[in-house]
């Protein structure tokens, strides 16, 4: 089956001329068709303009000319990145015919790459989620075990991967919305340092911590679609000054005098000792590869989902302002006058959560409360930052959990939101940081469910952290992959 097999390996069939871009697309749409009906990965499809993106790779492989890596391969997009001409949700009621005018910059870059869009995939509203059941349009299922969550807010995006829906694809990540879906669903998924990726036409939740990221079958395309989508652009300001990087070039080159850091504070309550073994065998992977592991501390570890959830929802509740019935979207249409219509538009608009969101941030930023909330937090957030600075002092790398456990059962979480934001405890402090961290598949539950291993690196240090990643992945050998069919 094509739709199972990854960029790389689909690259060397193609430019052998042994398949034909064509036929990995409709390979990629009977998939769908067996597989979408349980999994829900999907808010919007694009099969005939895939069918002819398929057609425009096929020509630039007979001519031989501007082929890439990703000429000819079907990749799914999170529906909070601007597609022109596609509908870009964000699983929200208030955008739901949101067709945006321009393609966010990613788009723009995978497109001159010569990749086929299979489609938008399913989220929390505004990325604003740990499972996917904040979408206003639909409940993803973790292909794994269908009664289970698949992660958020880029659920849609690594059920899509996991059960063969798409090759790759693209996801975002303001508290852990890429690693920890990675996790649940037994795919890689890496969060590029912040700046590394450009935010343009990326719908914003908290600007200060959104990044957008590849979600892939292994870490070879992961690299692949980094090189694709990292790099300056003058769009967005706060991209990094960066050239342009070929992140597979050393991708197989051994990583040597490596020393892994193990977080004295990561054995948190809660943590299910599945995961904590999976880690742990993780751990001595690493150590049989060569690598001396160190333990490091984060002091202000602790603090971080209170300083995440005071950050985040503040700049949500600036960011979303502009949903107001006017701009574009969604419009109540029986009001009397612009207060009511304002206030109507966007109490059917949005979602329970992203209200409490909304509400939350309004209340951190509000006169009189700023300082006690909003500059404490961002102070917190500082110190977070110098505990990785100077635990990166000691160690190339620190290796944690992604999640403190493996899936939850759909229904498990919802009515409470505290259980929910604490799951994202190993992921957070990594966006307050700004820093990259990969998600990779390390083992599987008595349950059969995935469980991910977290490898943080220093600023800007991706070409590295992927090639130790490639190394724990060819050491570890994950083959496991969920069996849909016998649900
Ligand atoms: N789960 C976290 C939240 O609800 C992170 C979401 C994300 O990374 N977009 O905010």
């Amino acid at each position: 089956m094509l739709a199972g097999k990854a960029i790389h390996e689909l690259h060397e069939l193609l430019i052998k001329k042994e398949i034909r871009p064509q036929e990995i697309v409709e390979d990629i749409f009977k998939r769908i068709k067996q597989a979408e009906e349980k999994v829900k990965a999907y808010i919007t499809l694009t099969e005939e303009m895939a069918l002819k993106q398929a057609q425009e790779a096929e020509n630039r492989l007979i001519k031989g000319e501007n082929i890439s890596f990703l000429t000819g391969i079907p990749l799914a997009i999170k529906d909070n990145i601007c597609t022109n001409g596609i509908k870009t949700t964000c699983a929200s009621k208030i955008l739901a015919d949101f067709i945006p005018p321009y393609d966010a910059t990613v788009i723009k870059q995978l497109k001159a790459a010569g990749v086929v869009i299979i489609g938008k995939t399913n989220m929390d509203e505004f990325a604003m989620g740990s499972s996917t059941e904040n979408s206003a349009i639909q409940i993803t299922h973790n292909p794994w075990d269908l009664e289970r969550v698949p992660g958020g807010s880029s659920g849609g995006s690594a059920a899509a991967v996991a059960a063969d829906e798409c090759i790759a694809a693209l996801g975002s990540d303001t508290g852990g919305s890429i690693r920890q879906p990675a996790s649940f669903c037994g795919v890689v998924g890496l969060k590029p340092t912040y700046g590394c990726v450009s935010r343009f036409g990326l719908v914003a939740f908290a600007s200060s911590l959104d990044q957008i990221g590849p979600l892939t079958k292994d870490v070879t395309d992961a690299a692949i679609l980094l090189t694709a989508i990292a790099g300056h652009d003058p769009n967005d300001s706060t991209s990094a000054p960066m050239k342009k990087e070929d992140y597979t070039q050393n991708l197989h080159k051994e990583v040597k005098k490596l020393r892994v850091g193990i977080v004295r504070e990561a054995m948190i309550e809660g943590l299910a000792s599945e995961v904590k073994t999976t880690v742990e065998h993780g751990i001595k992977v690493l150590s049989d590869l060569g690598a001396e592991v160190i333990e490091v501390s984060l002091p202000h570890l602790d603090y971080a989902v209170a300083v995440y959830y005071i950050i985040a929802p503040a700049e949500a509740s600036s960011n979303l302002a502009r949903y107001d019935g006017v701009k574009y979207g969604f419009r109540d249409k029986t009001a009397k006058n612009l207060f009511e219509m304002y206030c109507q538009t966007r109490s059917q608009g949005f979602g329970a959560e992203v209200k409490r969101r909304i509400m939350l941030g309004t209340y951190a930023l509000s006169a009189g409360y700023y300082d006690a909330y909003y500059k404490k937090a961002s102070q917190v957030r500082t110190l977070i930052k110098q505990d990785f600075l100077h635990a990166f002092e000691q160690c190339d790398f620190i290796i944690t959990p992604v999640a403190p456990t493996p899936a939850f059962k759909i229904g498990e979480k919802v009515d409470d939101p505290l259980q929910m934001y604490l799951s994202d405890i190993f992921t957070i402090p990594i966006n307050l940081a700004g820093l990259p961290a990969i998600s990779l598949p390390a083992g599987l539950s008595k349950d059969g469910l995935p469980i991910g291993l977290q490898i943080i690196g220093p600023h800007f240090s991706e070409a590295r952290l992927l090639q130790v990643a490639y190394q724990f992945e060819q050491a570890l050998d994950f083959k496991e992959k969920p069996k849909l069919e016998e649900d």
